[in-house]
């Protein structure tokens, strides 16, 4: 059974074939959904456009430096005239300067502080102001986060508290949309090694402890992830919403 057939998603976020949002996109496309993706302006274009032609031809491809209100607007624009009506929204956005996340939280400068929340947090609730007038029959809105926005992961710093006031996001959101039957989600995602994973410093003892310590005492898979995503986009979690549902191995309900 295909779950997205006839769907059709815009997925926000690939840089290349091991960012999560290509995982993602991954699963809702064998499952039959038409996608959209956005990527970060003009440095990210060749990459983006030739791994798209490449697995999913026929995909949209659009310009979104979610910095910029104007940019958001247009992307969504350019996608709305292509497509009547959208289905899903896939964030997985984020980033924080390398020298804030090299010194102790509480040295986190007043401009990097701010860029990790505008880029981590806001992008998220600016794209689905953008998507909504699309999503006529309902949607699915989901965005990526890390255990680091409940608990201190020492180095995650910053991020932590950019993923804080994601997650807290995602619940007002989830109410404001909740009346158009448009659902907003977050997953949790244990640590996984892509580009963002590289500006956190001693990334591979995160990886470690979920290795030794979780539950199921191994490290997560992308595809994990894209599978979740594939629920949460389909009917079949359609009881859900304002929810953050952990793909780390299991790894939040330790203690130690
Ligand atoms: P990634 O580097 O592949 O993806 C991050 C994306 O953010 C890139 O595509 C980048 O172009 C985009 N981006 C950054 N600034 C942007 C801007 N101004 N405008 C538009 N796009 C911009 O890394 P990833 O690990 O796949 O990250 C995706 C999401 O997953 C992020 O929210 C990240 O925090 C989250 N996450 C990652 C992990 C992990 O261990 N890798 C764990 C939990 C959550």
């Amino acid at each position: 059974m295909k779950l997205m057939e006839g769907k059709r998603v815009v997925i926000m976020g690939v840089a290349n074939q091991r960012s999560i949002a290509w995982a993602i996109a991954q699963s809702l496309h064998e499952h039959g959904a038409e996608l959209a993706f956005t990527y970060q302006g003009e440095r990210l274009e060749k990459k983006v456009k030739g791994l798209v032609e490449k697995e999913m031809p026929g995909s949209l491809c659009v310009s979104c430096d979610v910095t910029s209100d104007e940019d958001i607007k247009q992307a969504f624009e350019e996608i709305g005239r292509k497509w009547d009506r959208i289905d899903g929204l896939v964030h997985a956005i984020a980033f924080a300067k390398k020298e804030d996340l090299e010194v102790p939280f509480v040295e986190t400068s007043r401009d990097g502080y701010a860029l990790a929340q505008d880029i981590s947090s806001y992008s998220l609730v600016a794209s689905a102001n953008a998507a909504r007038p699309l999503m006529t029959e309902g949607g699915s809105i989901i965005t990526l986060t890390y255990m680091g926005a409940e608990r201190v992961i020492p180095n995650y710093n910053v991020m932590g508290v950019a993923k804080a006031a994601l997650e807290t996001s995602v619940k007002y959101m989830a109410y404001d949309l909740g009346r158009d039957n448009i659902r907003v989600n977050a997953i949790s995602a244990g640590p996984l090694r892509t580009l963002a994973a590289k500006g956190v410093k001693d990334f591979n003892s995160m990886l470690h402890v979920v290795e030794e310590r979780s539950p199921l005492r191994r490290g997560i898979d992308a595809s994990e992830v894209g599978d979740t995503a594939l629920f949460l986009a389909s009917r079949l979690s359609r009881g859900i919403t304002g929810e953050v549902i952990h793909v780390d191995s299991g790894y939040n309900i330790m203690g130690m």
